[in-house]
């Protein structure tokens, strides 16, 4: 160390520590990042796009991944990317726009709107339906809920995340054991974050509704609702301290560089299939076997145990959709017609609140084909009613929706979850 002077020195170290600080600390910033609209021609296209991922490794990140020639594809370029990105779109005859001009104008707005909820929330000492929350707020106001509706609801720790993290349900339940139950999950993509939204929301309105709504009180006498507000828990504390974009959990394992797996394509259904990835690094990483992750499992013991499951309803974002299984292939489940009609009836449903348009189907024939989901699951698991939602909006906003949308975006899903339930109460098995 001799012939540095004590001050440089004091210097170097004040920056590193700075630096490290700014790691620490500091969230991921998005400035100039864009997302770009693609609207593929025809299959060639699509696999143009698809190529993407190979090309740009980690660089290109699919909101909406290349599916069929009348669905569009989105895309987030880091701001470094969007020259070359763009180029290649040009020279293959891709046709774009632009979605998301800058995303980090989103995210200030979003943090803005946050703080000055959580500002008000303190003042008034209540909690606000219409904005977002972090972890530890939504954990304390699960306490406060089941606290004051314990007559009702009652909060059930199934397991642990990666990270040690308690993973809840809340039940509703007006006694009986082991009733038939329903089961509705939310936010297992971390950056969905309208989805905990949604359930936090219908969760407050199970207990309002209750005994003043005939059909939900009649679904409460004979059935039990489970809800898992926030299926991903370690994957959402991150999308709040460090990316506000990440989707995966949260998992590491030894001799692997990349982080988290794509706890949608973790369960044991058509595991490794088309649609999921072998690579570490991919947003659609399957995991190195079937519910390897404690988050997926703790939800298989959970409803394995329980062995009286009826409906299961597990809530996405975006793109403005209902679908059933399976995801794993175009092989039509043997109830296919029933889903179909009760899809068609909770997307009317859903449409009559606020005039919003979804879409409707099984999901290799309405998305594209996924394995190792969630629903497929629940299906060849006995669970005959399984359906699939993403949320609002089409993509002006993607995974950023403005808080002001959660109320509609909730209100409407409630009319289409409430289909699906009055349904499963009619037609008991
Ligand atoms: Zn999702």
């Amino acid at each position: 160390m001799l012939g540095v002077p004590r001050g440089g020195t004091g210097r170097q170290i004040l920056l590193v520590f700075s630096i490290m600080l700014a790691a620490a600390w500091g969230q991921m910033n998005f400035t100039g990042d864009q997302v770009l609209r693609v609207l593929a021609k025809d299959e060639e296209q699509l696999s143009l796009l698809r190529d993407l991922e190979g090309l740009k490794p980690q660089k290109v990140d699919f909101w909406r991944g290349p599916a069929r020639p009348s669905l569009p594809v989105d895309m987030r370029i880091p701001f470094s990317e969007l020259n070359d990105i763009k180029a290649y779109l040009e020279s293959h005859g891709l046709a774009y726009s632009v979605m998301i001009k800058d995303i980090q104008v989103l995210l200030n707005e979003e943090r803005e709107a946050m703080a000055r909820s959580r500002r008000l929330e303190r003042s008034t000492s209540s909690f606000s339906y219409s904005s977002y929350h972090t972890l530890e707020e939504i954990y304390s106001w699960i306490d406060n809920f089941v606290a004051e509706n314990s007559n009702i609801v009652s909060k059930i720790h199934i397991g642990n995340s990666f990270e040690n993290r308690s993973i809840l349900v809340l039940k509703f339940s007006t006694g009986g054991s082991r009733r038939p139950a329903i089961w509705i999950d939310t936010g297992i993509h971390s950056r969905e974050w309208i989805t905990h939204a949604t359930g936090i929301w219908t969760a407050k309105k199970i207990v309002i509704e209750f005994g003043k709504n005939g059909l939900l009180t009649n679904i409460l006498k004979a059935m039990d609702i489970f809800i898992e507000l926030v299926t991903n828990p370690d994957g959402f504390a991150f999308t709040h301290s460090m990316n506000r974009l990440w989707r995966k959990n949260k998992s590491s394992r030894p001799g692997i560089f990349c982080i988290g797996v794509d706890l949608n394509r973790n369960w044991k259904s058509g595991f490794g299939g088309n649609g999921s990835n072998s690579n570490p690094c991919s947003e659609t990483y399957h995991g190195p076997s079937p519910q390897s992750e404690p988050e997926v499992a703790a939800i298989v013991n959970f409803i394995t145990k329980h062995g009286n499951f009826k409906v299961l309803i597990s809530i996405h974002s975006y793109s403005q959709m209902l679908m059933y299984p399976y995801g794993h292939s175009m092989e039509s489940v043997s109830n296919e017609k029933e889903l179909h009609s009760l899809a068609q009836d909770a997307v009317k449903a859903l449409y009559q609140v606020h005039g919003i348009q979804y879409i409707f189907g099984s999901i290799s024939a309405t998305l594209y084909v996924a394995s190792g989901i969630t629903v497929d699951w629940a299906y060849d698991n006995g669970i005959k009613y399984a359906f699939s939602f993403e949320l609002r909006d089409t993509g002006r906003y993607g995974f950023l929706l403005p808080a002001t949308q959660i109320v509609p975006t909730a209100q409407e899903t409630w009319m289409a979850i409430l289909t699906i339930m009055k349904h499963a109460l009619h037609h008991p098995y």
